[in-house]
């Protein structure tokens, strides 16, 4: 390799490491807008479960061949990548194949092992395709998968089959070299045949086209992964790692409430004192938008795969109903983007006017939800929609009176008569008479 190819590589990889890393950190930026939670607790419990659902793919198995598809991208990806640092090295130091000069026979035996993983890899992005464009599974084709959501989700398959492709050419086209030091390869020498016959010279600019190729098919990879729901491949662990361990389902106290209620019940409490004025302004109850919402729920955001599986187990998406617990957490990282880029506008958020609550999700969603958590125990990564949706109706009830009717029927009764029945406490033994 010339110098200037190594110049040229050199700059390109420092110019798409810094765009990623400026994009990456807007990111980080717009999930700790999120309220402060404490989630470094039992750190055993959190180590095993990671090992478990984020790199044991525990849950993704749950749907075999989904999950058997998506470990072989999974290892093919993390494995490939060792072939990536060496494509680095040689980029950088104009080295050609570093790693074969001291590796010898073992060399061979690591490339043919990820030419196998790269053709496991091809397959099941051709799996993954046909799922979403000619068996069309319906949980890929409902209303928010409409737009950006479905291209992004073949976008990202077309490039892994691009650089699946651009890796065997390399090597194919290297196996007919003269002067060849490293193989043979199993798969692409199959393909190798397709290059016979060429001068010497052409294979060369062939060779380096494909290594180019398949280098800045990585980098632009690395720079689409912000913008796109595949970023989970570096939050999927993070998010199992802060994920919700305490019982599913149990729905947190407000700190502040909990606090009210204690003196309430208090036989000592003074009724008359005055309150603290040194006490922190009250916060909002619930959540309206998305910097009500807690840290670990705005990595969720970030993280969701738009997988569906939430929507496919959830009833009442099963029976008709407006709600989606995918389209939840999109909705929310749709909004978070937005609150992100009138920061990147304006130096900090200014209100825009707009919120979660109405702009993003409506009411008729969030009343839909039965807190089955049905969902939360579908995700493969650990995500909680049920905690944003129960933070939201929270809001509607604590800070504007506005659930439904029945609802606010139930809680009247609760509040008058200690049960959720409109019967008075004198006269609940009347059953005793008719008896
Ligand atoms: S908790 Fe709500 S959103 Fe989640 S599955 Fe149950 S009904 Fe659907
Ligand atoms: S919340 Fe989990 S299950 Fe639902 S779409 Fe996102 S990743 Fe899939």
């Amino acid at each position: 390799m010339e110098w200037i190819d190594n110049v040229i590589f050199t700059v390109i990889l420092a110019l798409a490491s810094f765009l990623f890393a400026k994009n990456a950190n807007k990111i980080r930026r717009n999930i700790f807008l999120g309220k402060e939670i404490n989630r470094s607790d039992r750190k055993g419990e959190r180590w095993a479960l990671m090992a478990k659902v984020a790199l044991g793919q525990s849950k993704m198995v749950v749907r075999p061949v989904a999950g058997f598809f998506h470990i072989l991208i999974y290892v093919g990806f993390v494995l490939i990548n060792i072939e990536v640092l060496e494509i680095l090295i040689d980029g950088i130091f104009g080295t050609h194949r570093v790693f074969s000069s001291f590796l010898g026979g073992i060399y061979t035996l690591a490339i043919n092992f990820f030419e196998i993983l790269a053709v496991g890899v091809i397959l099941a992005c051709l799996v993954f395709l046909a799922r979403r464009v000619l068996v069309k599974i319906k949980r890929f084709h409902s209303p928010e998968m409409k737009g950006w959501a479905s291209s992004d989700a073949k976008n990202i398959l077309y490039i892994e089959l691009a650089l699946m492709y651009a890796l065997l050419l390399m090597n194919a086209v290297e196996s007919n070299f003269d002067s060849e030091t490293v193989g043979p390869f199993l798969i692409s020498g199959l393909i190798a045949p397709l290059f016979n016959g060429l001068e010497q010279s052409s294979l060369h600019i062939l060779e380096r086209t494909f290594w180019w190729l398949h280098i800045l098919g990585i980098l632009a990879f690395l720079n689409y992964l912000p913008f796109s729901k595949h970023f989970h491949i570096f939050l999927s662990f993070p998010n199992v790692w802060y994920a919700n361990l305490d019982q599913k389902g149990r729905f947190s106290n407000m700190e502040s409430v909990t606090e009210e209620v204690k003196k309430m019940m208090d036989p000592n409490a003074d009724p008359y004192a005055a309150p603290d004025p040194n006490a922190p302004p009250p916060e909002r109850f619930g959540a309206k938008d998305v910097m009500d919402l807690n840290w670990v729920q705005l990595m969720n955001a970030y993280s969701c795969t738009e997988c569906g599986r939430c929507t496919s187990e959830c009833p009442a998406n099963q029976t008709g109903k407006k709600l989606s617990p995918r389209k939840i957490m999109m909705d929310t990282r749709d909004r978070l983007d937005e609150v992100g880029k009138v920061i990147d506008k304006k130096g900090s958020f200014i209100d825009d006017g707009r919120s979660l609550l109405d702009d993003f999700i409506s009411r008729e969603e969030l009343w839909a939800c039965t807190t089955c958590n049905a969902c939360v125990q579908a995700c493969p990564i650990g995500i909680d929609p049920l905690s944003i949706i129960i933070e939201m109706r929270r809001y509607l009830v604590m800070e504007e009176s506005a659930a439904p009717q029945e609802l606010n029927l139930m809680m009247a009764n609760v509040e008058n008569n200690a049960a959720p029945w409109q019967f008075a406490q004198a006269d609940r033994l009347n059953w005793l008479e008719e008896a």
